[in-house]
Parts: structure tokens; sequence; C-alpha cells
């Protein structure tokens, strides 16, 4: 039951930024609006994440540690998934392979409580001055998983992933004021003013500014979406500067993904990607985002309608503006 247990974690849980990620998407979910990740060791020593969303209420705080315990299941259907988090697994898994400590309160409530899990067991459970949010903390994480430590990278490069993962997460939330720090300074701070293109140049910097293109909104059969990057004057030499945000959601959407780098190369100096950011709204039955608990893929049922809009705009936009 335990090795069960553990490997399942490793589905959700594979580094410290997993860990990052699926808090700050709780937070998110919870209509936090200011968001604060601290991590000591790369987030191997200590991760905490502290928000101001609606917290949790002291009866509900052990179930929500429960495998399979969401609260966000509309229904049962996974077809009308509004919140990043949907299958309850995250919290259990985080548990499974760290010490995790939750405080919380819900709104209006004027006392919290915390639960501390250690190896899958409750070891402290008690009251807490209600904090108008939620506390979690995460310590020694895969300590009793020497395979999962052993694949970790060292913390400078953990942390850089995590600061990945709260970039991407920003452009997907931008009304989020997201801050990061690592051993007590501050490696992110965001202004969460909500607007997309804004945020883009909050991340990249100024140099982006002067240098982007908006192509506006467009229509398609079961959604819209809006396209921005930067011209062909500023470049990136690797792909990880492509965002595509499917409802919210940062998204791995491979064909559409290869199709805009077919769609570019040529136009583009060889090897070299724009910075760029998709946002599509697509009727929530148009998708499934349960393809894999931790690999942020999702499919679209109308990707070649997708792909043939966004394409033929990325050439016209890239092609008329001369480098
Ligand atoms: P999921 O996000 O898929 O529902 P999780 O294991 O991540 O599952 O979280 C379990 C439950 O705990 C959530 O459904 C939510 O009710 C509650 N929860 C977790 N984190 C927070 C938070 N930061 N604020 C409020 N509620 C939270
Ligand atoms: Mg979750």
């Amino acid at each position: 039951e335990e090795v069960v247990r553990m490997i399942a974690a490793g589905e959700v849980i594979e580094s410290p930024a997993s860990v990052v990620k699926e808090l700050v998407e709780n937070s998110i979910d919870a209509a936090a609006s200011s968001i604060r990740v601290d991590v000591k060791g790369g987030g191997l020593a200590h991760i905490s994440v502290v928000d101001d969303g609606v917290g949790i209420a002291a009866d509900e705080l052990p179930v929500a540690i429960q495998r399979h315990a969401t609260s966000k299941l509309p229904e049962g259907r996974l077809d009308a998934i509004t919140t990043l988090g949907f299958r309850g697994e995250a919290l259990p898994s985080i548990a499974a392979v760290s010490e995790l400590t939750i405080t919380s309160s819900a709104k209006g409530e004027n006392v919290g409580r915390s639960i501390t899990v250690r190896d899958g067991k409750v070891v402290a459970d008690h009251a807490a001055p209600a904090s108008g949010g939620t506390v979690v903390v995460a310590r020694h994480l895969f300590r009793n998983v020497p395979a999962r430590l052993a694949m970790v990278d060292k913390p400078q490069v953990e942390v850089g992933h995590i600061s990945q993962v709260l970039r991407r997460l920003y452009l997907s939330s931008p009304h989020i004021a997201l801050r990061l720090y690592s051993e007590g300074k501050m490696l992110l701070s965001t202004s969460g003013q909500g607007d997309r293109l804004a945020a883009l140049i909050e991340l990249y910097g100024g140099e982006l500014e002067e240098h982007i293109l908006d192509l506006g909104i467009r229509e398609l059969r079961y959604g819209r979406y809006r396209l921005i990057l930067s011209d062909s004057a500023v470049t990136r030499p690797s792909r990880h500067h492509i965002n595509i945000v499917v409802n919210n959601r940062w998204a791995q959407v491979k064909a559409l993904l290869a199709s805009m780098e077919q769609a570019y190369r040529g136009i583009l100096p060889k090897g070299r990607h724009p910075i760029l950011l998709l946002q599509l709204d697509l009727d929530p039955s148009r998708l499934d985002v349960n393809v894999h608990p931790a690999k942020q893929e999702v499919k679209l049922l109308d990707e070649r309608e997708v792909i043939e809009s966004v394409c033929e705009q990325l050439r016209s936009a890239l092609g008329k503006n001369p480098s």
C-alpha cells in the first residue's frame, strides 16, 4: 500500500517545481489575488506557498489531504471543468513524499486549523489563528524516495524550473500578484494588473515593448483566440518562450506547437523562435485536459481548424514585418 501510494505520487510530483505548480494552482483556484512562494535548498529543504484565497474550513481540512478528495468537480462532469485542479491528487501526493503542513481558515471564520502529515500519517493537528487564506509548507521533499531524490538537479537549476512554472502561471492568470523568494532573496514579483499583453512585457522586459505584435481576437467555430508575439527583431534560440494558454491553463498542445514552428521556419532566422502567447478560449466540451496528471497536455477536438487559422495569421504577421 505504501509503495503504491509513492508510485502514484511520483506521477504528479516529480520535482520541486511540480510541488510549486500544484500548490500555486490550488491558490489560484481558491480565488487568491496575491501568492507568495518561498523555497530553500532548491525546494528540497523547504517550499511554502501563502495565499489570500477563500481558505479551507476547519472540518474540511482533513478531507482535503485525502486521495481523490476534490471540491472542484462540477457534479462529476469532466467536460465542465473551469478550475486548474480537479483530481484531488496533489495534496495527498505531496504529503506522500514530504512533510506537509497546511494551515487555513475559511473566509469569515475567526479561528483556523493546522494539520501536519508525515509519511502519510497525521503527526500534528491543532487550532490556529485565522490568517485570511492558506499557508502550505512542504519540507524534506523526497527524503523517503531516494530514486526521485537522485533525479533532482542542483538547487540553482531547480529554482530556475520553479521560476519558469510561475512565469507560465502568470501568463495564464495575469490577475495574480506572484512573488518568488529563494533563500530569502526575491527572484520574481508580478503586478497582477490583469492583462496578458502587459504580463508578457512584464516578464520579458522593456526589450519586448517596442517589438510586440498584438494580432487581436479571431473567432473560431467553438471559441476564439488571441495571438501576441514578438516581431522578427526579438527572437530566442529555444521554443521555451512559446506559450499556449487554453481556457486559462498553460498547456502543451503538441501538434499546434509543431505546426506553428513550421509556419515561422524560413521567415525567422534558422533556429530562432519568437516570444509568443497564444490565448485560446474554447467551449470546454471541445477539449480534453485529462490526458496526463502532470504533463500539461491538452487535446483539442478542433485542432485542424485552430492550426490552420493560427498558422495563417502567424505567417502573414511575420512575413509583413521586415527584419
Ligand atoms: P484538486 O485541486 O484537484 O481539487 P488537491 O489535492 O490539489 O486537489 O486539493 C484538494 C482540495 O483542497 C481542493 O479541492 C480544495 O478544496 C482544497 N484546497 C487545497 N489548497 C487550497 C487553497 N490554497 N485554498 C483553498 N482550498 C484549497
Ligand atoms: Mg490541486
